[in-house]
């Protein structure tokens, strides 16, 4: 025999109904030895209890009463529950004339639930052509007294079961109300909320069934809820201890006194979906999964009593009085945690039961509190519990972590000493991210990583097409998923927390909308994005006043803009405490060199405490293009320049590379890598245009290009033979100077062999002290910037 039960939301007016007749016809139909457990339908007993409850406080109860006699009576017009309704009409009268209520009087109410649920089924079973047959579980299963919340009697529940079984038997289909039972005197009692699972395990237990299906409105039992983490896979098939430990943990669909009369007879029990046929759900049974289960799972309605004080230190008793006190008042205690000072205590209770809690702990300790033993007895009700099923403290630390990397810092967590689980408190409003956080690191399943990209231009263009060129791969090879659900420019933002389009072009024309950074945090934060990366790959001189607000409010940085690192010291310092601060990271391998590793390296080195004695080199790809060419070829200075210019190789401004001032920014980069404290103005710059055509406008600057001429014509004829002209960063640490010129080195050395806009780095150290490491290669342009770009972001993912 089979115990088939259906659950309230399996059971409800429309495809619920329908498909849970169908399910039971078809097996009967087939000659499947069948028994079915029902709940009462839809919300019924919900709504039984609030009637209740308004009927209790003299509110007006009718109107819903008469919509809850419509639900329950609109699908089979031919039955009539009138002596349901009388009962549940009188009860509410009685009870709103007296203004209360006792346990027995609910039990009476709520019961009335699952008995029109079990006579309608049967009716329309009948209908069907099945020889259904109703059964009232308050004359067969017999309890004690403890109305709402009863414990069946063995032997006699037993022997009844088996009687009514025997008597109708065979192609007969019996329906049996859950949830219900009688007490000696034919008082109606009940097991407690969700009780029906109960009934059905008994039964089961008792006619020795080979299999109980309970039918929900879920594929199964998910390693996480799905609705809070989407990510949630079905488990397919775990043991009776394995689920013990989820059911302790709030899994609602098992309830721990559930699974006793299974494991005592060995009956699996499999969870099935009534809306999803196809589904062979999850099967739980006696034997143990050798890799051990893992699930997370939620207690979201919970509140967090702490008592603190001197007093409590090594005082003994004071446990055994806390937990008295609480069960005095039949509060349970979910989770204790006590530090070993025992300076505090925390014990995590049901949130409605806080104030309880606190006026009888604060009864209990009154003199305590004279005495100065204990200080405070406080509560918070915002607080939540995730619990790890089947984590192993040794591998605890990379959940957490991940926790703290996203900001989220558990208030306490406990574990218990058998069963590989570890409980979490956290503030409520973090739920869900933590839920998702610690789920993604437990199951391996891909890390998300969510990236705001502000500039769309050439780089921030660049890096969002190979962004999603390359997604699927890095999906596929490191189980990353990267999301970059905000792309912004300086007036605009386009918002998706699934990601942007692959068309993110016309994504943005069309989503864009104004923005104010905040709106951007804030959208992080509503859709509980976890693993936050900023990338800036602007120029912008005011958008660097962000970084901080961003590194407060979660994100990690990625920038190929320069300004964060070449404005004032103070700031470059303060950036980097408030990293700290938020054990956040901040790259910016693109400031120097595009996409070639420097920055990494130089770190590096510096780290390992390898001594850097100088580093030299052409920083600037179009500074390099123009002397590289210059230098060989038998043309004026001026056509060079108009030529770089032409492809694009020089700013807008040629002036601004001529200057100096970004090759000196990059030498500053470099120095302050090193820990010295420079600022710009400490650099010495060759400027390379003669004063006169530094501020004119550009239109007067280009006419009057030819001017250059003369001046390089005799630099360049002034050099030794063999030697060639190279626009060059030189810091030495040795003598402490910083300075950015023109000079002319031999054709054949390092820096003299540099082709094309590439651009060179030579780094001496004590271990290269005559050879320098040497770092070379294309130093400027956006596919490669935005390659570098790309590179840090990846670099960040392993550190997330
Ligand atoms: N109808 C009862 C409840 O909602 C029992 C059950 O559904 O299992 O708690
Ligand atoms: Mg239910």
């Amino acid at each position: 025999m089979k115990i088939l039960k259906f659950g309230g939301k399996s059971l409800a007016n429309g495809k619920g109904i329908q498909t849970a007749i169908q399910i039971i016809k078809n097996k009967a139909t087939q000659q499947e030895n069948i028994a079915v457990v029902l709940s009462a339908r839809g919300n019924a007993t919900d709504e039984l209890l609030e009637m209740l409850g308004k009927a209790s406080r003299k509110e007006s109860y009718h109107e819903q009463l008469s919509a809850f006699k419509a639900y329950q009576g609109q699908i089979d017009r031919s039955l009539d529950f009138a002596e349901e309704f009388t009962i549940l009409e009188n009860l509410f009268q009685g009870v709103s004339l007296l203004g209360d209520y006792s346990e027995k009087i609910k039990d009476q109410v709520v019961s009335q639930g699952e008995i029109i649920s079990a006579k309608l089924v049967t009716n329309l079973l009948k209908k069907e052509g099945v020889n259904a047959h109703f059964t009232d579980t308050r004359i067969l299963i017999k309890t004690d007294d403890a109305f709402g919340n009863a414990r069946p009697l063995d032997v006699i529940s037993r022997k009844n079961i088996i009687n009514h079984f025997k008597s109708h038997n065979g192609n007969t289909v019996n329906i049996v109300t859950g949830f219900i039972g009688s007490n000696q005197h034919n008082e109606t009692t009940t097991f407690g909320r969700n009780g029906s699972n109960y009934t059905a395990a008994l039964l089961a237990n008792f006619l020795d069934a080979e299999e109980l299906q309970n039918y929900t409105h879920v594929d199964g039992i998910f390693t996480a809820n799905p609705e809070l983490v989407s990510d949630a896979k079905k488990i397919e098939a775990l043991s009776f201890n394995e689920a013990n430990e989820l059911a302790n943990f709030g899994a609602n669909i098992l309830h721990a006194k559930t699974i006793v009369p299974l494991i005592e007879k060995n009956i699996p029990l499999r969870i099935l979906n009534t809306f999803n046929s196809a589904d062979n759900g999850t099967i739980i049974t006696q034997k143990t999964t050798t890799k051990g289960i893992k699930s997370i799972s939620v207690l979201d309605n919970v509140a967090l009593v702490n008592l603190e004080g001197r007093g409590l230190l090594g005082k003994i008793g004071v446990d055994a009085r806390i937990f008295k006190t609480l069960g005095e008042n039949g509060i349970n205690v979910s989770i204790i945690s006590q530090g070993s000072s025992e300076r505090g205590i925390g014990v995590v209770i049901n949130a409605d039961e806080a104030s309880k809690a606190i006026v009888a702990l604060e009864r209990e300790f009154e003199n305590d509190f004279y005495t100065k033993d204990v200080n405070k007895i406080s509560v918070m009700d915002d607080v939540a519990v995730i619990s790890i099923v089947g984590q192993d403290l040794s591998e605890f630390h990379k959940p957490y972590t991940a926790l703290i990397k996203n900001q989220i810092v558990p208030i306490l967590f406990n574990n218990t000493v058998s069963g590989k689980n570890v409980s979490l408190v956290v503030k409520k409003s973090q739920l869900h991210k933590a839920a998702n956080v610690i789920h993604g690191q437990v199951f391996g399943i891909s890390k998300k990583i969510n990236i705001a990209v502000f500039g769309k231009g050439l780089v921030g263009g660049t890096l969002l097409d190979q962004i999603i060129k390359s997604k699927q791969d890095i999906l596929d090879k490191n189980n990353i998923k990267l999301n970059v659900f905000a792309v912004a420019d300086s007036k605009h933002v386009y918002l998706d927390k699934d990601g942007i389009a692959n068309d993110w072009k016309s994504g943005f024309e069309y989503e864009k909308t104004a923005y104010t950074l905040q709106q951007i945090i804030d959208y992080a934060k509503a859709n509980h994005l976890e693993n936050l990366i900023a990338v800036d790959t602007t120029a912008s001189k005011e958008f660097v006043h962000n970084y901080i607000n961003l590194v407060n409010n979660g994100f990690d940085l990625v920038s190929a803009n320069k300004v964060a690192n070449t404005v004032a010291y103070s700031f470059y310092e303060e950036l980097r405490i408030q990293l700290k601060k938020h054990q956040k990271n901040y790259l910016y391998e693109t400031n120097v060199g595009a996409g070639l590793p420097l920055i990494d390296t130089i770190k590096l080195l510096h780290k390992s405490g390898e001594k850097i004695k100088k580093i030299r080199g052409v920083f600037s790809g179009s500074l390099s293009y123009l002397f590289n060419t210059f230098s060989v070829e038998e043309i004026p200075f001026s056509t060079v320049l108009q030529q770089a210019a032409a492809k694009g190789y020089t700013e807008p401004d040629a002036r601004e590379d001529l200057s100096g001032n970004d090759v000196a920014r990059k030498l500053l980069i470099l120095a302050r890598e090193l820990d010295l404290k420079h600022e710009l103005s400490d650099i010495t710059i060759q400027n390379l245009l003669p004063a006169h055509l530094q501020s004119i406008r550009l239109e007067q600057f280009i006419k009057n290009i030819t001017d250059l001429d003369q001046t390089y014509k005799l630099i360049k004829a002034n050099q030794q033979k063999n030697h060639v002209l190279r626009y060059v960063g030189d810091l030495s640490t040795e003598t402490g100077t910083l300075e950015v010129k023109l000079i002319s080195v031999p054709e054949n050395c390092a820096l003299g062999q540099i082709k094309g806009s590439d651009s060179i780095f030579e780094i001496y150290t004590e271990a290269y002290a005559e050879q320098p490491l040497v770092i070379q290669g294309a130093g400027a342009g956006a596919a490669v910037t935005a390659r570098g770009v790309f590179g840090d972001i990846l670099r960040l993912t392993e550190k997330l």
